[in-house]
């Protein structure tokens, strides 16, 4: 299977390609030109499976000039019991009535985007490899907070990469932030920027695309890619977890097959939501999916009326990893609701980028709304999902998957669509503990650190701190850099040593 650009339909690269490059050079994303099926039989043959080799089946469909050897390799690396603390690695937990909540936080980090960071690094060096690239690979990340975190522990001394991770300065939570500052390794390296997380993300995709630091990068032996999911790489492996989910479903009775579910996903970059849509485009039998926004609901608005529109006051609210006003995955589903029309892609996003604003034509946004859902939690229904959930049924939510929750309440009510939900869980409650704390009406003691919030969180509701969480407060901070949009390029090069 060959990859376009959204931004160039003639375009045809290999998965490998994809994967290394990270962004295409006329600013599109890269997308498979077109999605495989899953027969009857292939869902019979998943069904017995665990994940590890669910993900080898639906993987080797995407990445077509890969071995199902090489992507075992990466998938037998990035899903072990050592890394997971789940032995199912994404637990589905059964709620009353007709919710699921699929627990994609099991990882090293503690939020979803371990599930392709930690297999991101294996593709990536064995997609360089097989194009054979010898250079170094930098990564660069933008990060609302849980996928800087991912990517440096997904990349901590892989041979032959360097990452660097921007996050907004005063941006992200206090454990997210410990989590970046005291990562260790030798090729890893964290800096705030001034800015919120889209400030961060424009200025990295135009480092990404700048010819005269892509030259200085080549002369010293190194190229750019991305862990952001504007990469192929991050995006495929999450399709994995939504048809594992149903696989799941149906192992355990809950489902007959064939049978409809919808799919709640808090979103932000609308990743984890387009993972969602490839899977139900792949066979999944999915009713519709529902697209939960916090108070930056410029997707709420985007689905309910088909205009997009970033120029909105910006919130810093308790679900961080969603303060996004610039969407980019949802350029890949703007070009398959399009048929393919990159110049009408090339419209919309010049139209985004020079105005901050576009709107799609009818028909894409009857299609949209035929297959998603869409809504948003003010901070205060947040926090009410988030006490109401805990005290029904004593399951503590993290704030982003309480969006999810809150979203999803009204969202049936209000519909009187009563089919079986998957609730995407996106983070520890941990990762959040302040937020969780106050949302449940609670306060740690006057001036109690971080660690004491968590411990006080757990003596509260019984649900255990994560290791991997508890484990930092031994560790030391490596890393205190502050830059901004215009000396963002001199770090990077200082970083890299390049004059
Ligand atoms: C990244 C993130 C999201 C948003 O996911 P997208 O793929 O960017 O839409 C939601 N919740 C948490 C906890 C996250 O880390």
């Amino acid at each position: 299977m060959q990859y376009t650009s959204t931004r160039d339909h003639t375009l045809r690269v290999s998965a490998s390609q994809a994967i290394t490059q990270g962004i295409s050079q006329d600013g599109g994303l890269f997308i498979p030109e077109s999605i495989p099926e899953l027969s009857r039989k292939d869902w019979d043959d998943l069904l017995p499976l665990g994940y590890v080799d669910r993900a080898v089946q639906i993987l080797s469909l995407f990445l077509t000039d890969f071995t199902q050897e090489e992507i075992r390799r990466c998938a037998e690396n990035a899903y072990t019991n050592s890394k997971f603390d789940d032995a199912s690695i994404v637990p589905l937990k059964p709620f009353p009535g007709h919710l699921h909540v699929l627990e994609l936080w099991h990882g090293p980090t503690c939020a979803f985007k371990d599930m392709a960071l930690q297999i991101l690094p294996h593709l990536l060096r064995c997609a360089a490899q097989k194009i054979g690239d010898t250079r170094k690979i930098v990564i660069l990340v933008a990060t609302s907070g849980d996928t800087g975190k991912a990517a440096l522990e997904g990349f901590q001394d892989v041979e032959s990469t360097e990452i660097l991770v921007f996050y907004p300065n005063h941006g992200v939570s206090a454990m997210q932030e410990l989590q970046m500052v005291t990562q260790e390794g030798r090729n890893v390296h964290a800096c705030a920027i001034e800015g919120n997380f889209d400030d961060a993300q424009t200025s990295v995709k135009r480092l990404f695309t700048d010819r005269t630091v892509a030259d200085a990068l080549n002369r010293n032996h190194m190229v750019f890619s991305s862990a952001n999911s504007i990469n192929w790489g991050r995006l495929v492996p999450q399709v994995v977890y939504y048809i594992s989910a149903y696989c799941d479903l149906l192992k355990s009775g809950a489902l007959t097959f064939g049978e409809k579910i919808n799919i709640v996903v808090p979103t932000g970059n609308f990743g984890n939501i387009l993972a969602a849509y490839y899977a139900r485009r792949m066979g999944l039998p999915v009713n519709k999916l529902i697209c939960a926004s916090n108070s930056n609901n410029v997707l709420t608005d985007f689905i309910t009326t088909g205009y997009y529109d970033r120029n909105r006051d910006f919130f810093t609210t308790i679900s961080p990893s969603m303060d996004i006003l610039i969407s980019s995955n949802l350029e890949r589903l703007l070009f398959l609701l399009a048929r393919g029309d990159s110049d009408k892609v090339n419209g919309w996003m010049q139209d985004l980028s020079e105005k901050g604003c576009y709107r799609v034509d009818d028909s894409v946004l009857s299609e949209l709304q035929s297959l998603f859902a869409a809504g948003y939690a003010t901070e205060a229904q947040t926090q009410e999902a988030l006490r109401q959930t805990f005290q029904e049924s004593g399951y503590l939510l993290d704030p982003h998957t309480a969006v999810g929750m809150s979203v999803w309440k009204r969202y049936e009510a209000e519909s009187g669509d009563h089919t079986r939900t998957v609730l995407a869980s996106t983070a520890s409650p941990y990762k959040f503990g302040g937020s969780v704390l106050s949302s449940l009406g609670l306060r740690p003691e006057e001036g109690a650190d971080e660690f004491a919030t968590l411990r006080f969180l757990q003596q509260k509701t019984g649900a255990p701190i994560p290791e991997p969480l508890l484990s930092l407060q031994q560790k030391s901070v490596r890393f205190q850099d502050v830059c901004n949009q215009n000396t963002m390029q001199q770090y990077v090069f200082d970083v890299l040593g390049i004059e």
